[in-house]
């Protein structure tokens, strides 16, 4: 009787069944730091992610758009303050910083940071913004189409999640909520509940 988060459950799931099946879900992530003039890496980490979060606070309060922030998550940002070492320059330099997807996941789970952790006041708090919700998302190897949305209503200290899945038997939506299951419109396009996205890739033909 214990409240979970959504993800957290999720992951629990994951790390319990078996490698092969929680492989469907795994993608790989490489995040590389490079001096700014030569290009030398300072850097580079490849991890594997189970879900990428996105986090809300870069919306101005309006509508969040969650295909541009997963984009950008991709894009190379320069590191303010001339303050990286580069052994190679064998200076502090200016420095860039890129994330690539250098796997792509069978199944590419989105998970929106509803719940963050706020600085001014010193709490986690929970958002309640409108995000945008794409039905594909684009990566250099995948075309992902949105198959099941997880929605978490409530606040912070309880609430209630459901499940919007797309069957794949007869391409109908079914609303999970607890013991019942029913049919149900597509997910809206936009939405203030929506809190983890899962997409089903195929590779995108050239
Ligand atoms: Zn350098």
């Amino acid at each position: 009787m214990e409240q979970r988060n959504a993800a957290e459950c999720l992951e629990m799931i994951l790390r319990k069944v078996s490698p092969k099946a929680s492989e469907v879900f795994q993608g790989q992530l490489r995040h590389t730091t490079k001096c700014k003039s030569k290009k030398h890496i300072i850097n580079e980490e490849t991890n594997p992610f189970w879900t990428l979060p996105l986090s809300l606070k870069d919306t101005d309060g309006t509508l969040y758009d969650v295909e541009s922030s997963f984009q950008r998550t991709f894009q190379k940002e320069d590191l303010k303050g001339n303050n990286v070492y580069c052994k190679e320059c064998q200076k502090k330099t200016d420095a860039t910083k890129e994330c690539e997807m250098v796997e792509d996941p069978q199944i590419l789970t989105l998970l929106l940071k509803r719940f963050d952790f706020d600085y001014n006041t010193t709490s986690i708090v929970k958002s309640d913004c409108f995000v945008k919700v794409p039905r594909e998302l684009q990566t250099k190897k995948k075309t992902y189409s949105l198959y099941g949305v997880v929605d978490h209503m409530g606040s912070l200290s309880g609430g209630h999640y459901t499940a919007t899945i797309l069957s794949d038997e007869d391409q109908n939506w079914y609303e999970f909520d607890d013991d019942r299951v029913r049919k149900a419109q597509e997910p809206p396009n936009s939405s203030q509940t929506a809190y983890l996205l899962m997409y089903r890739g195929r590779i995108t033909d050239i």
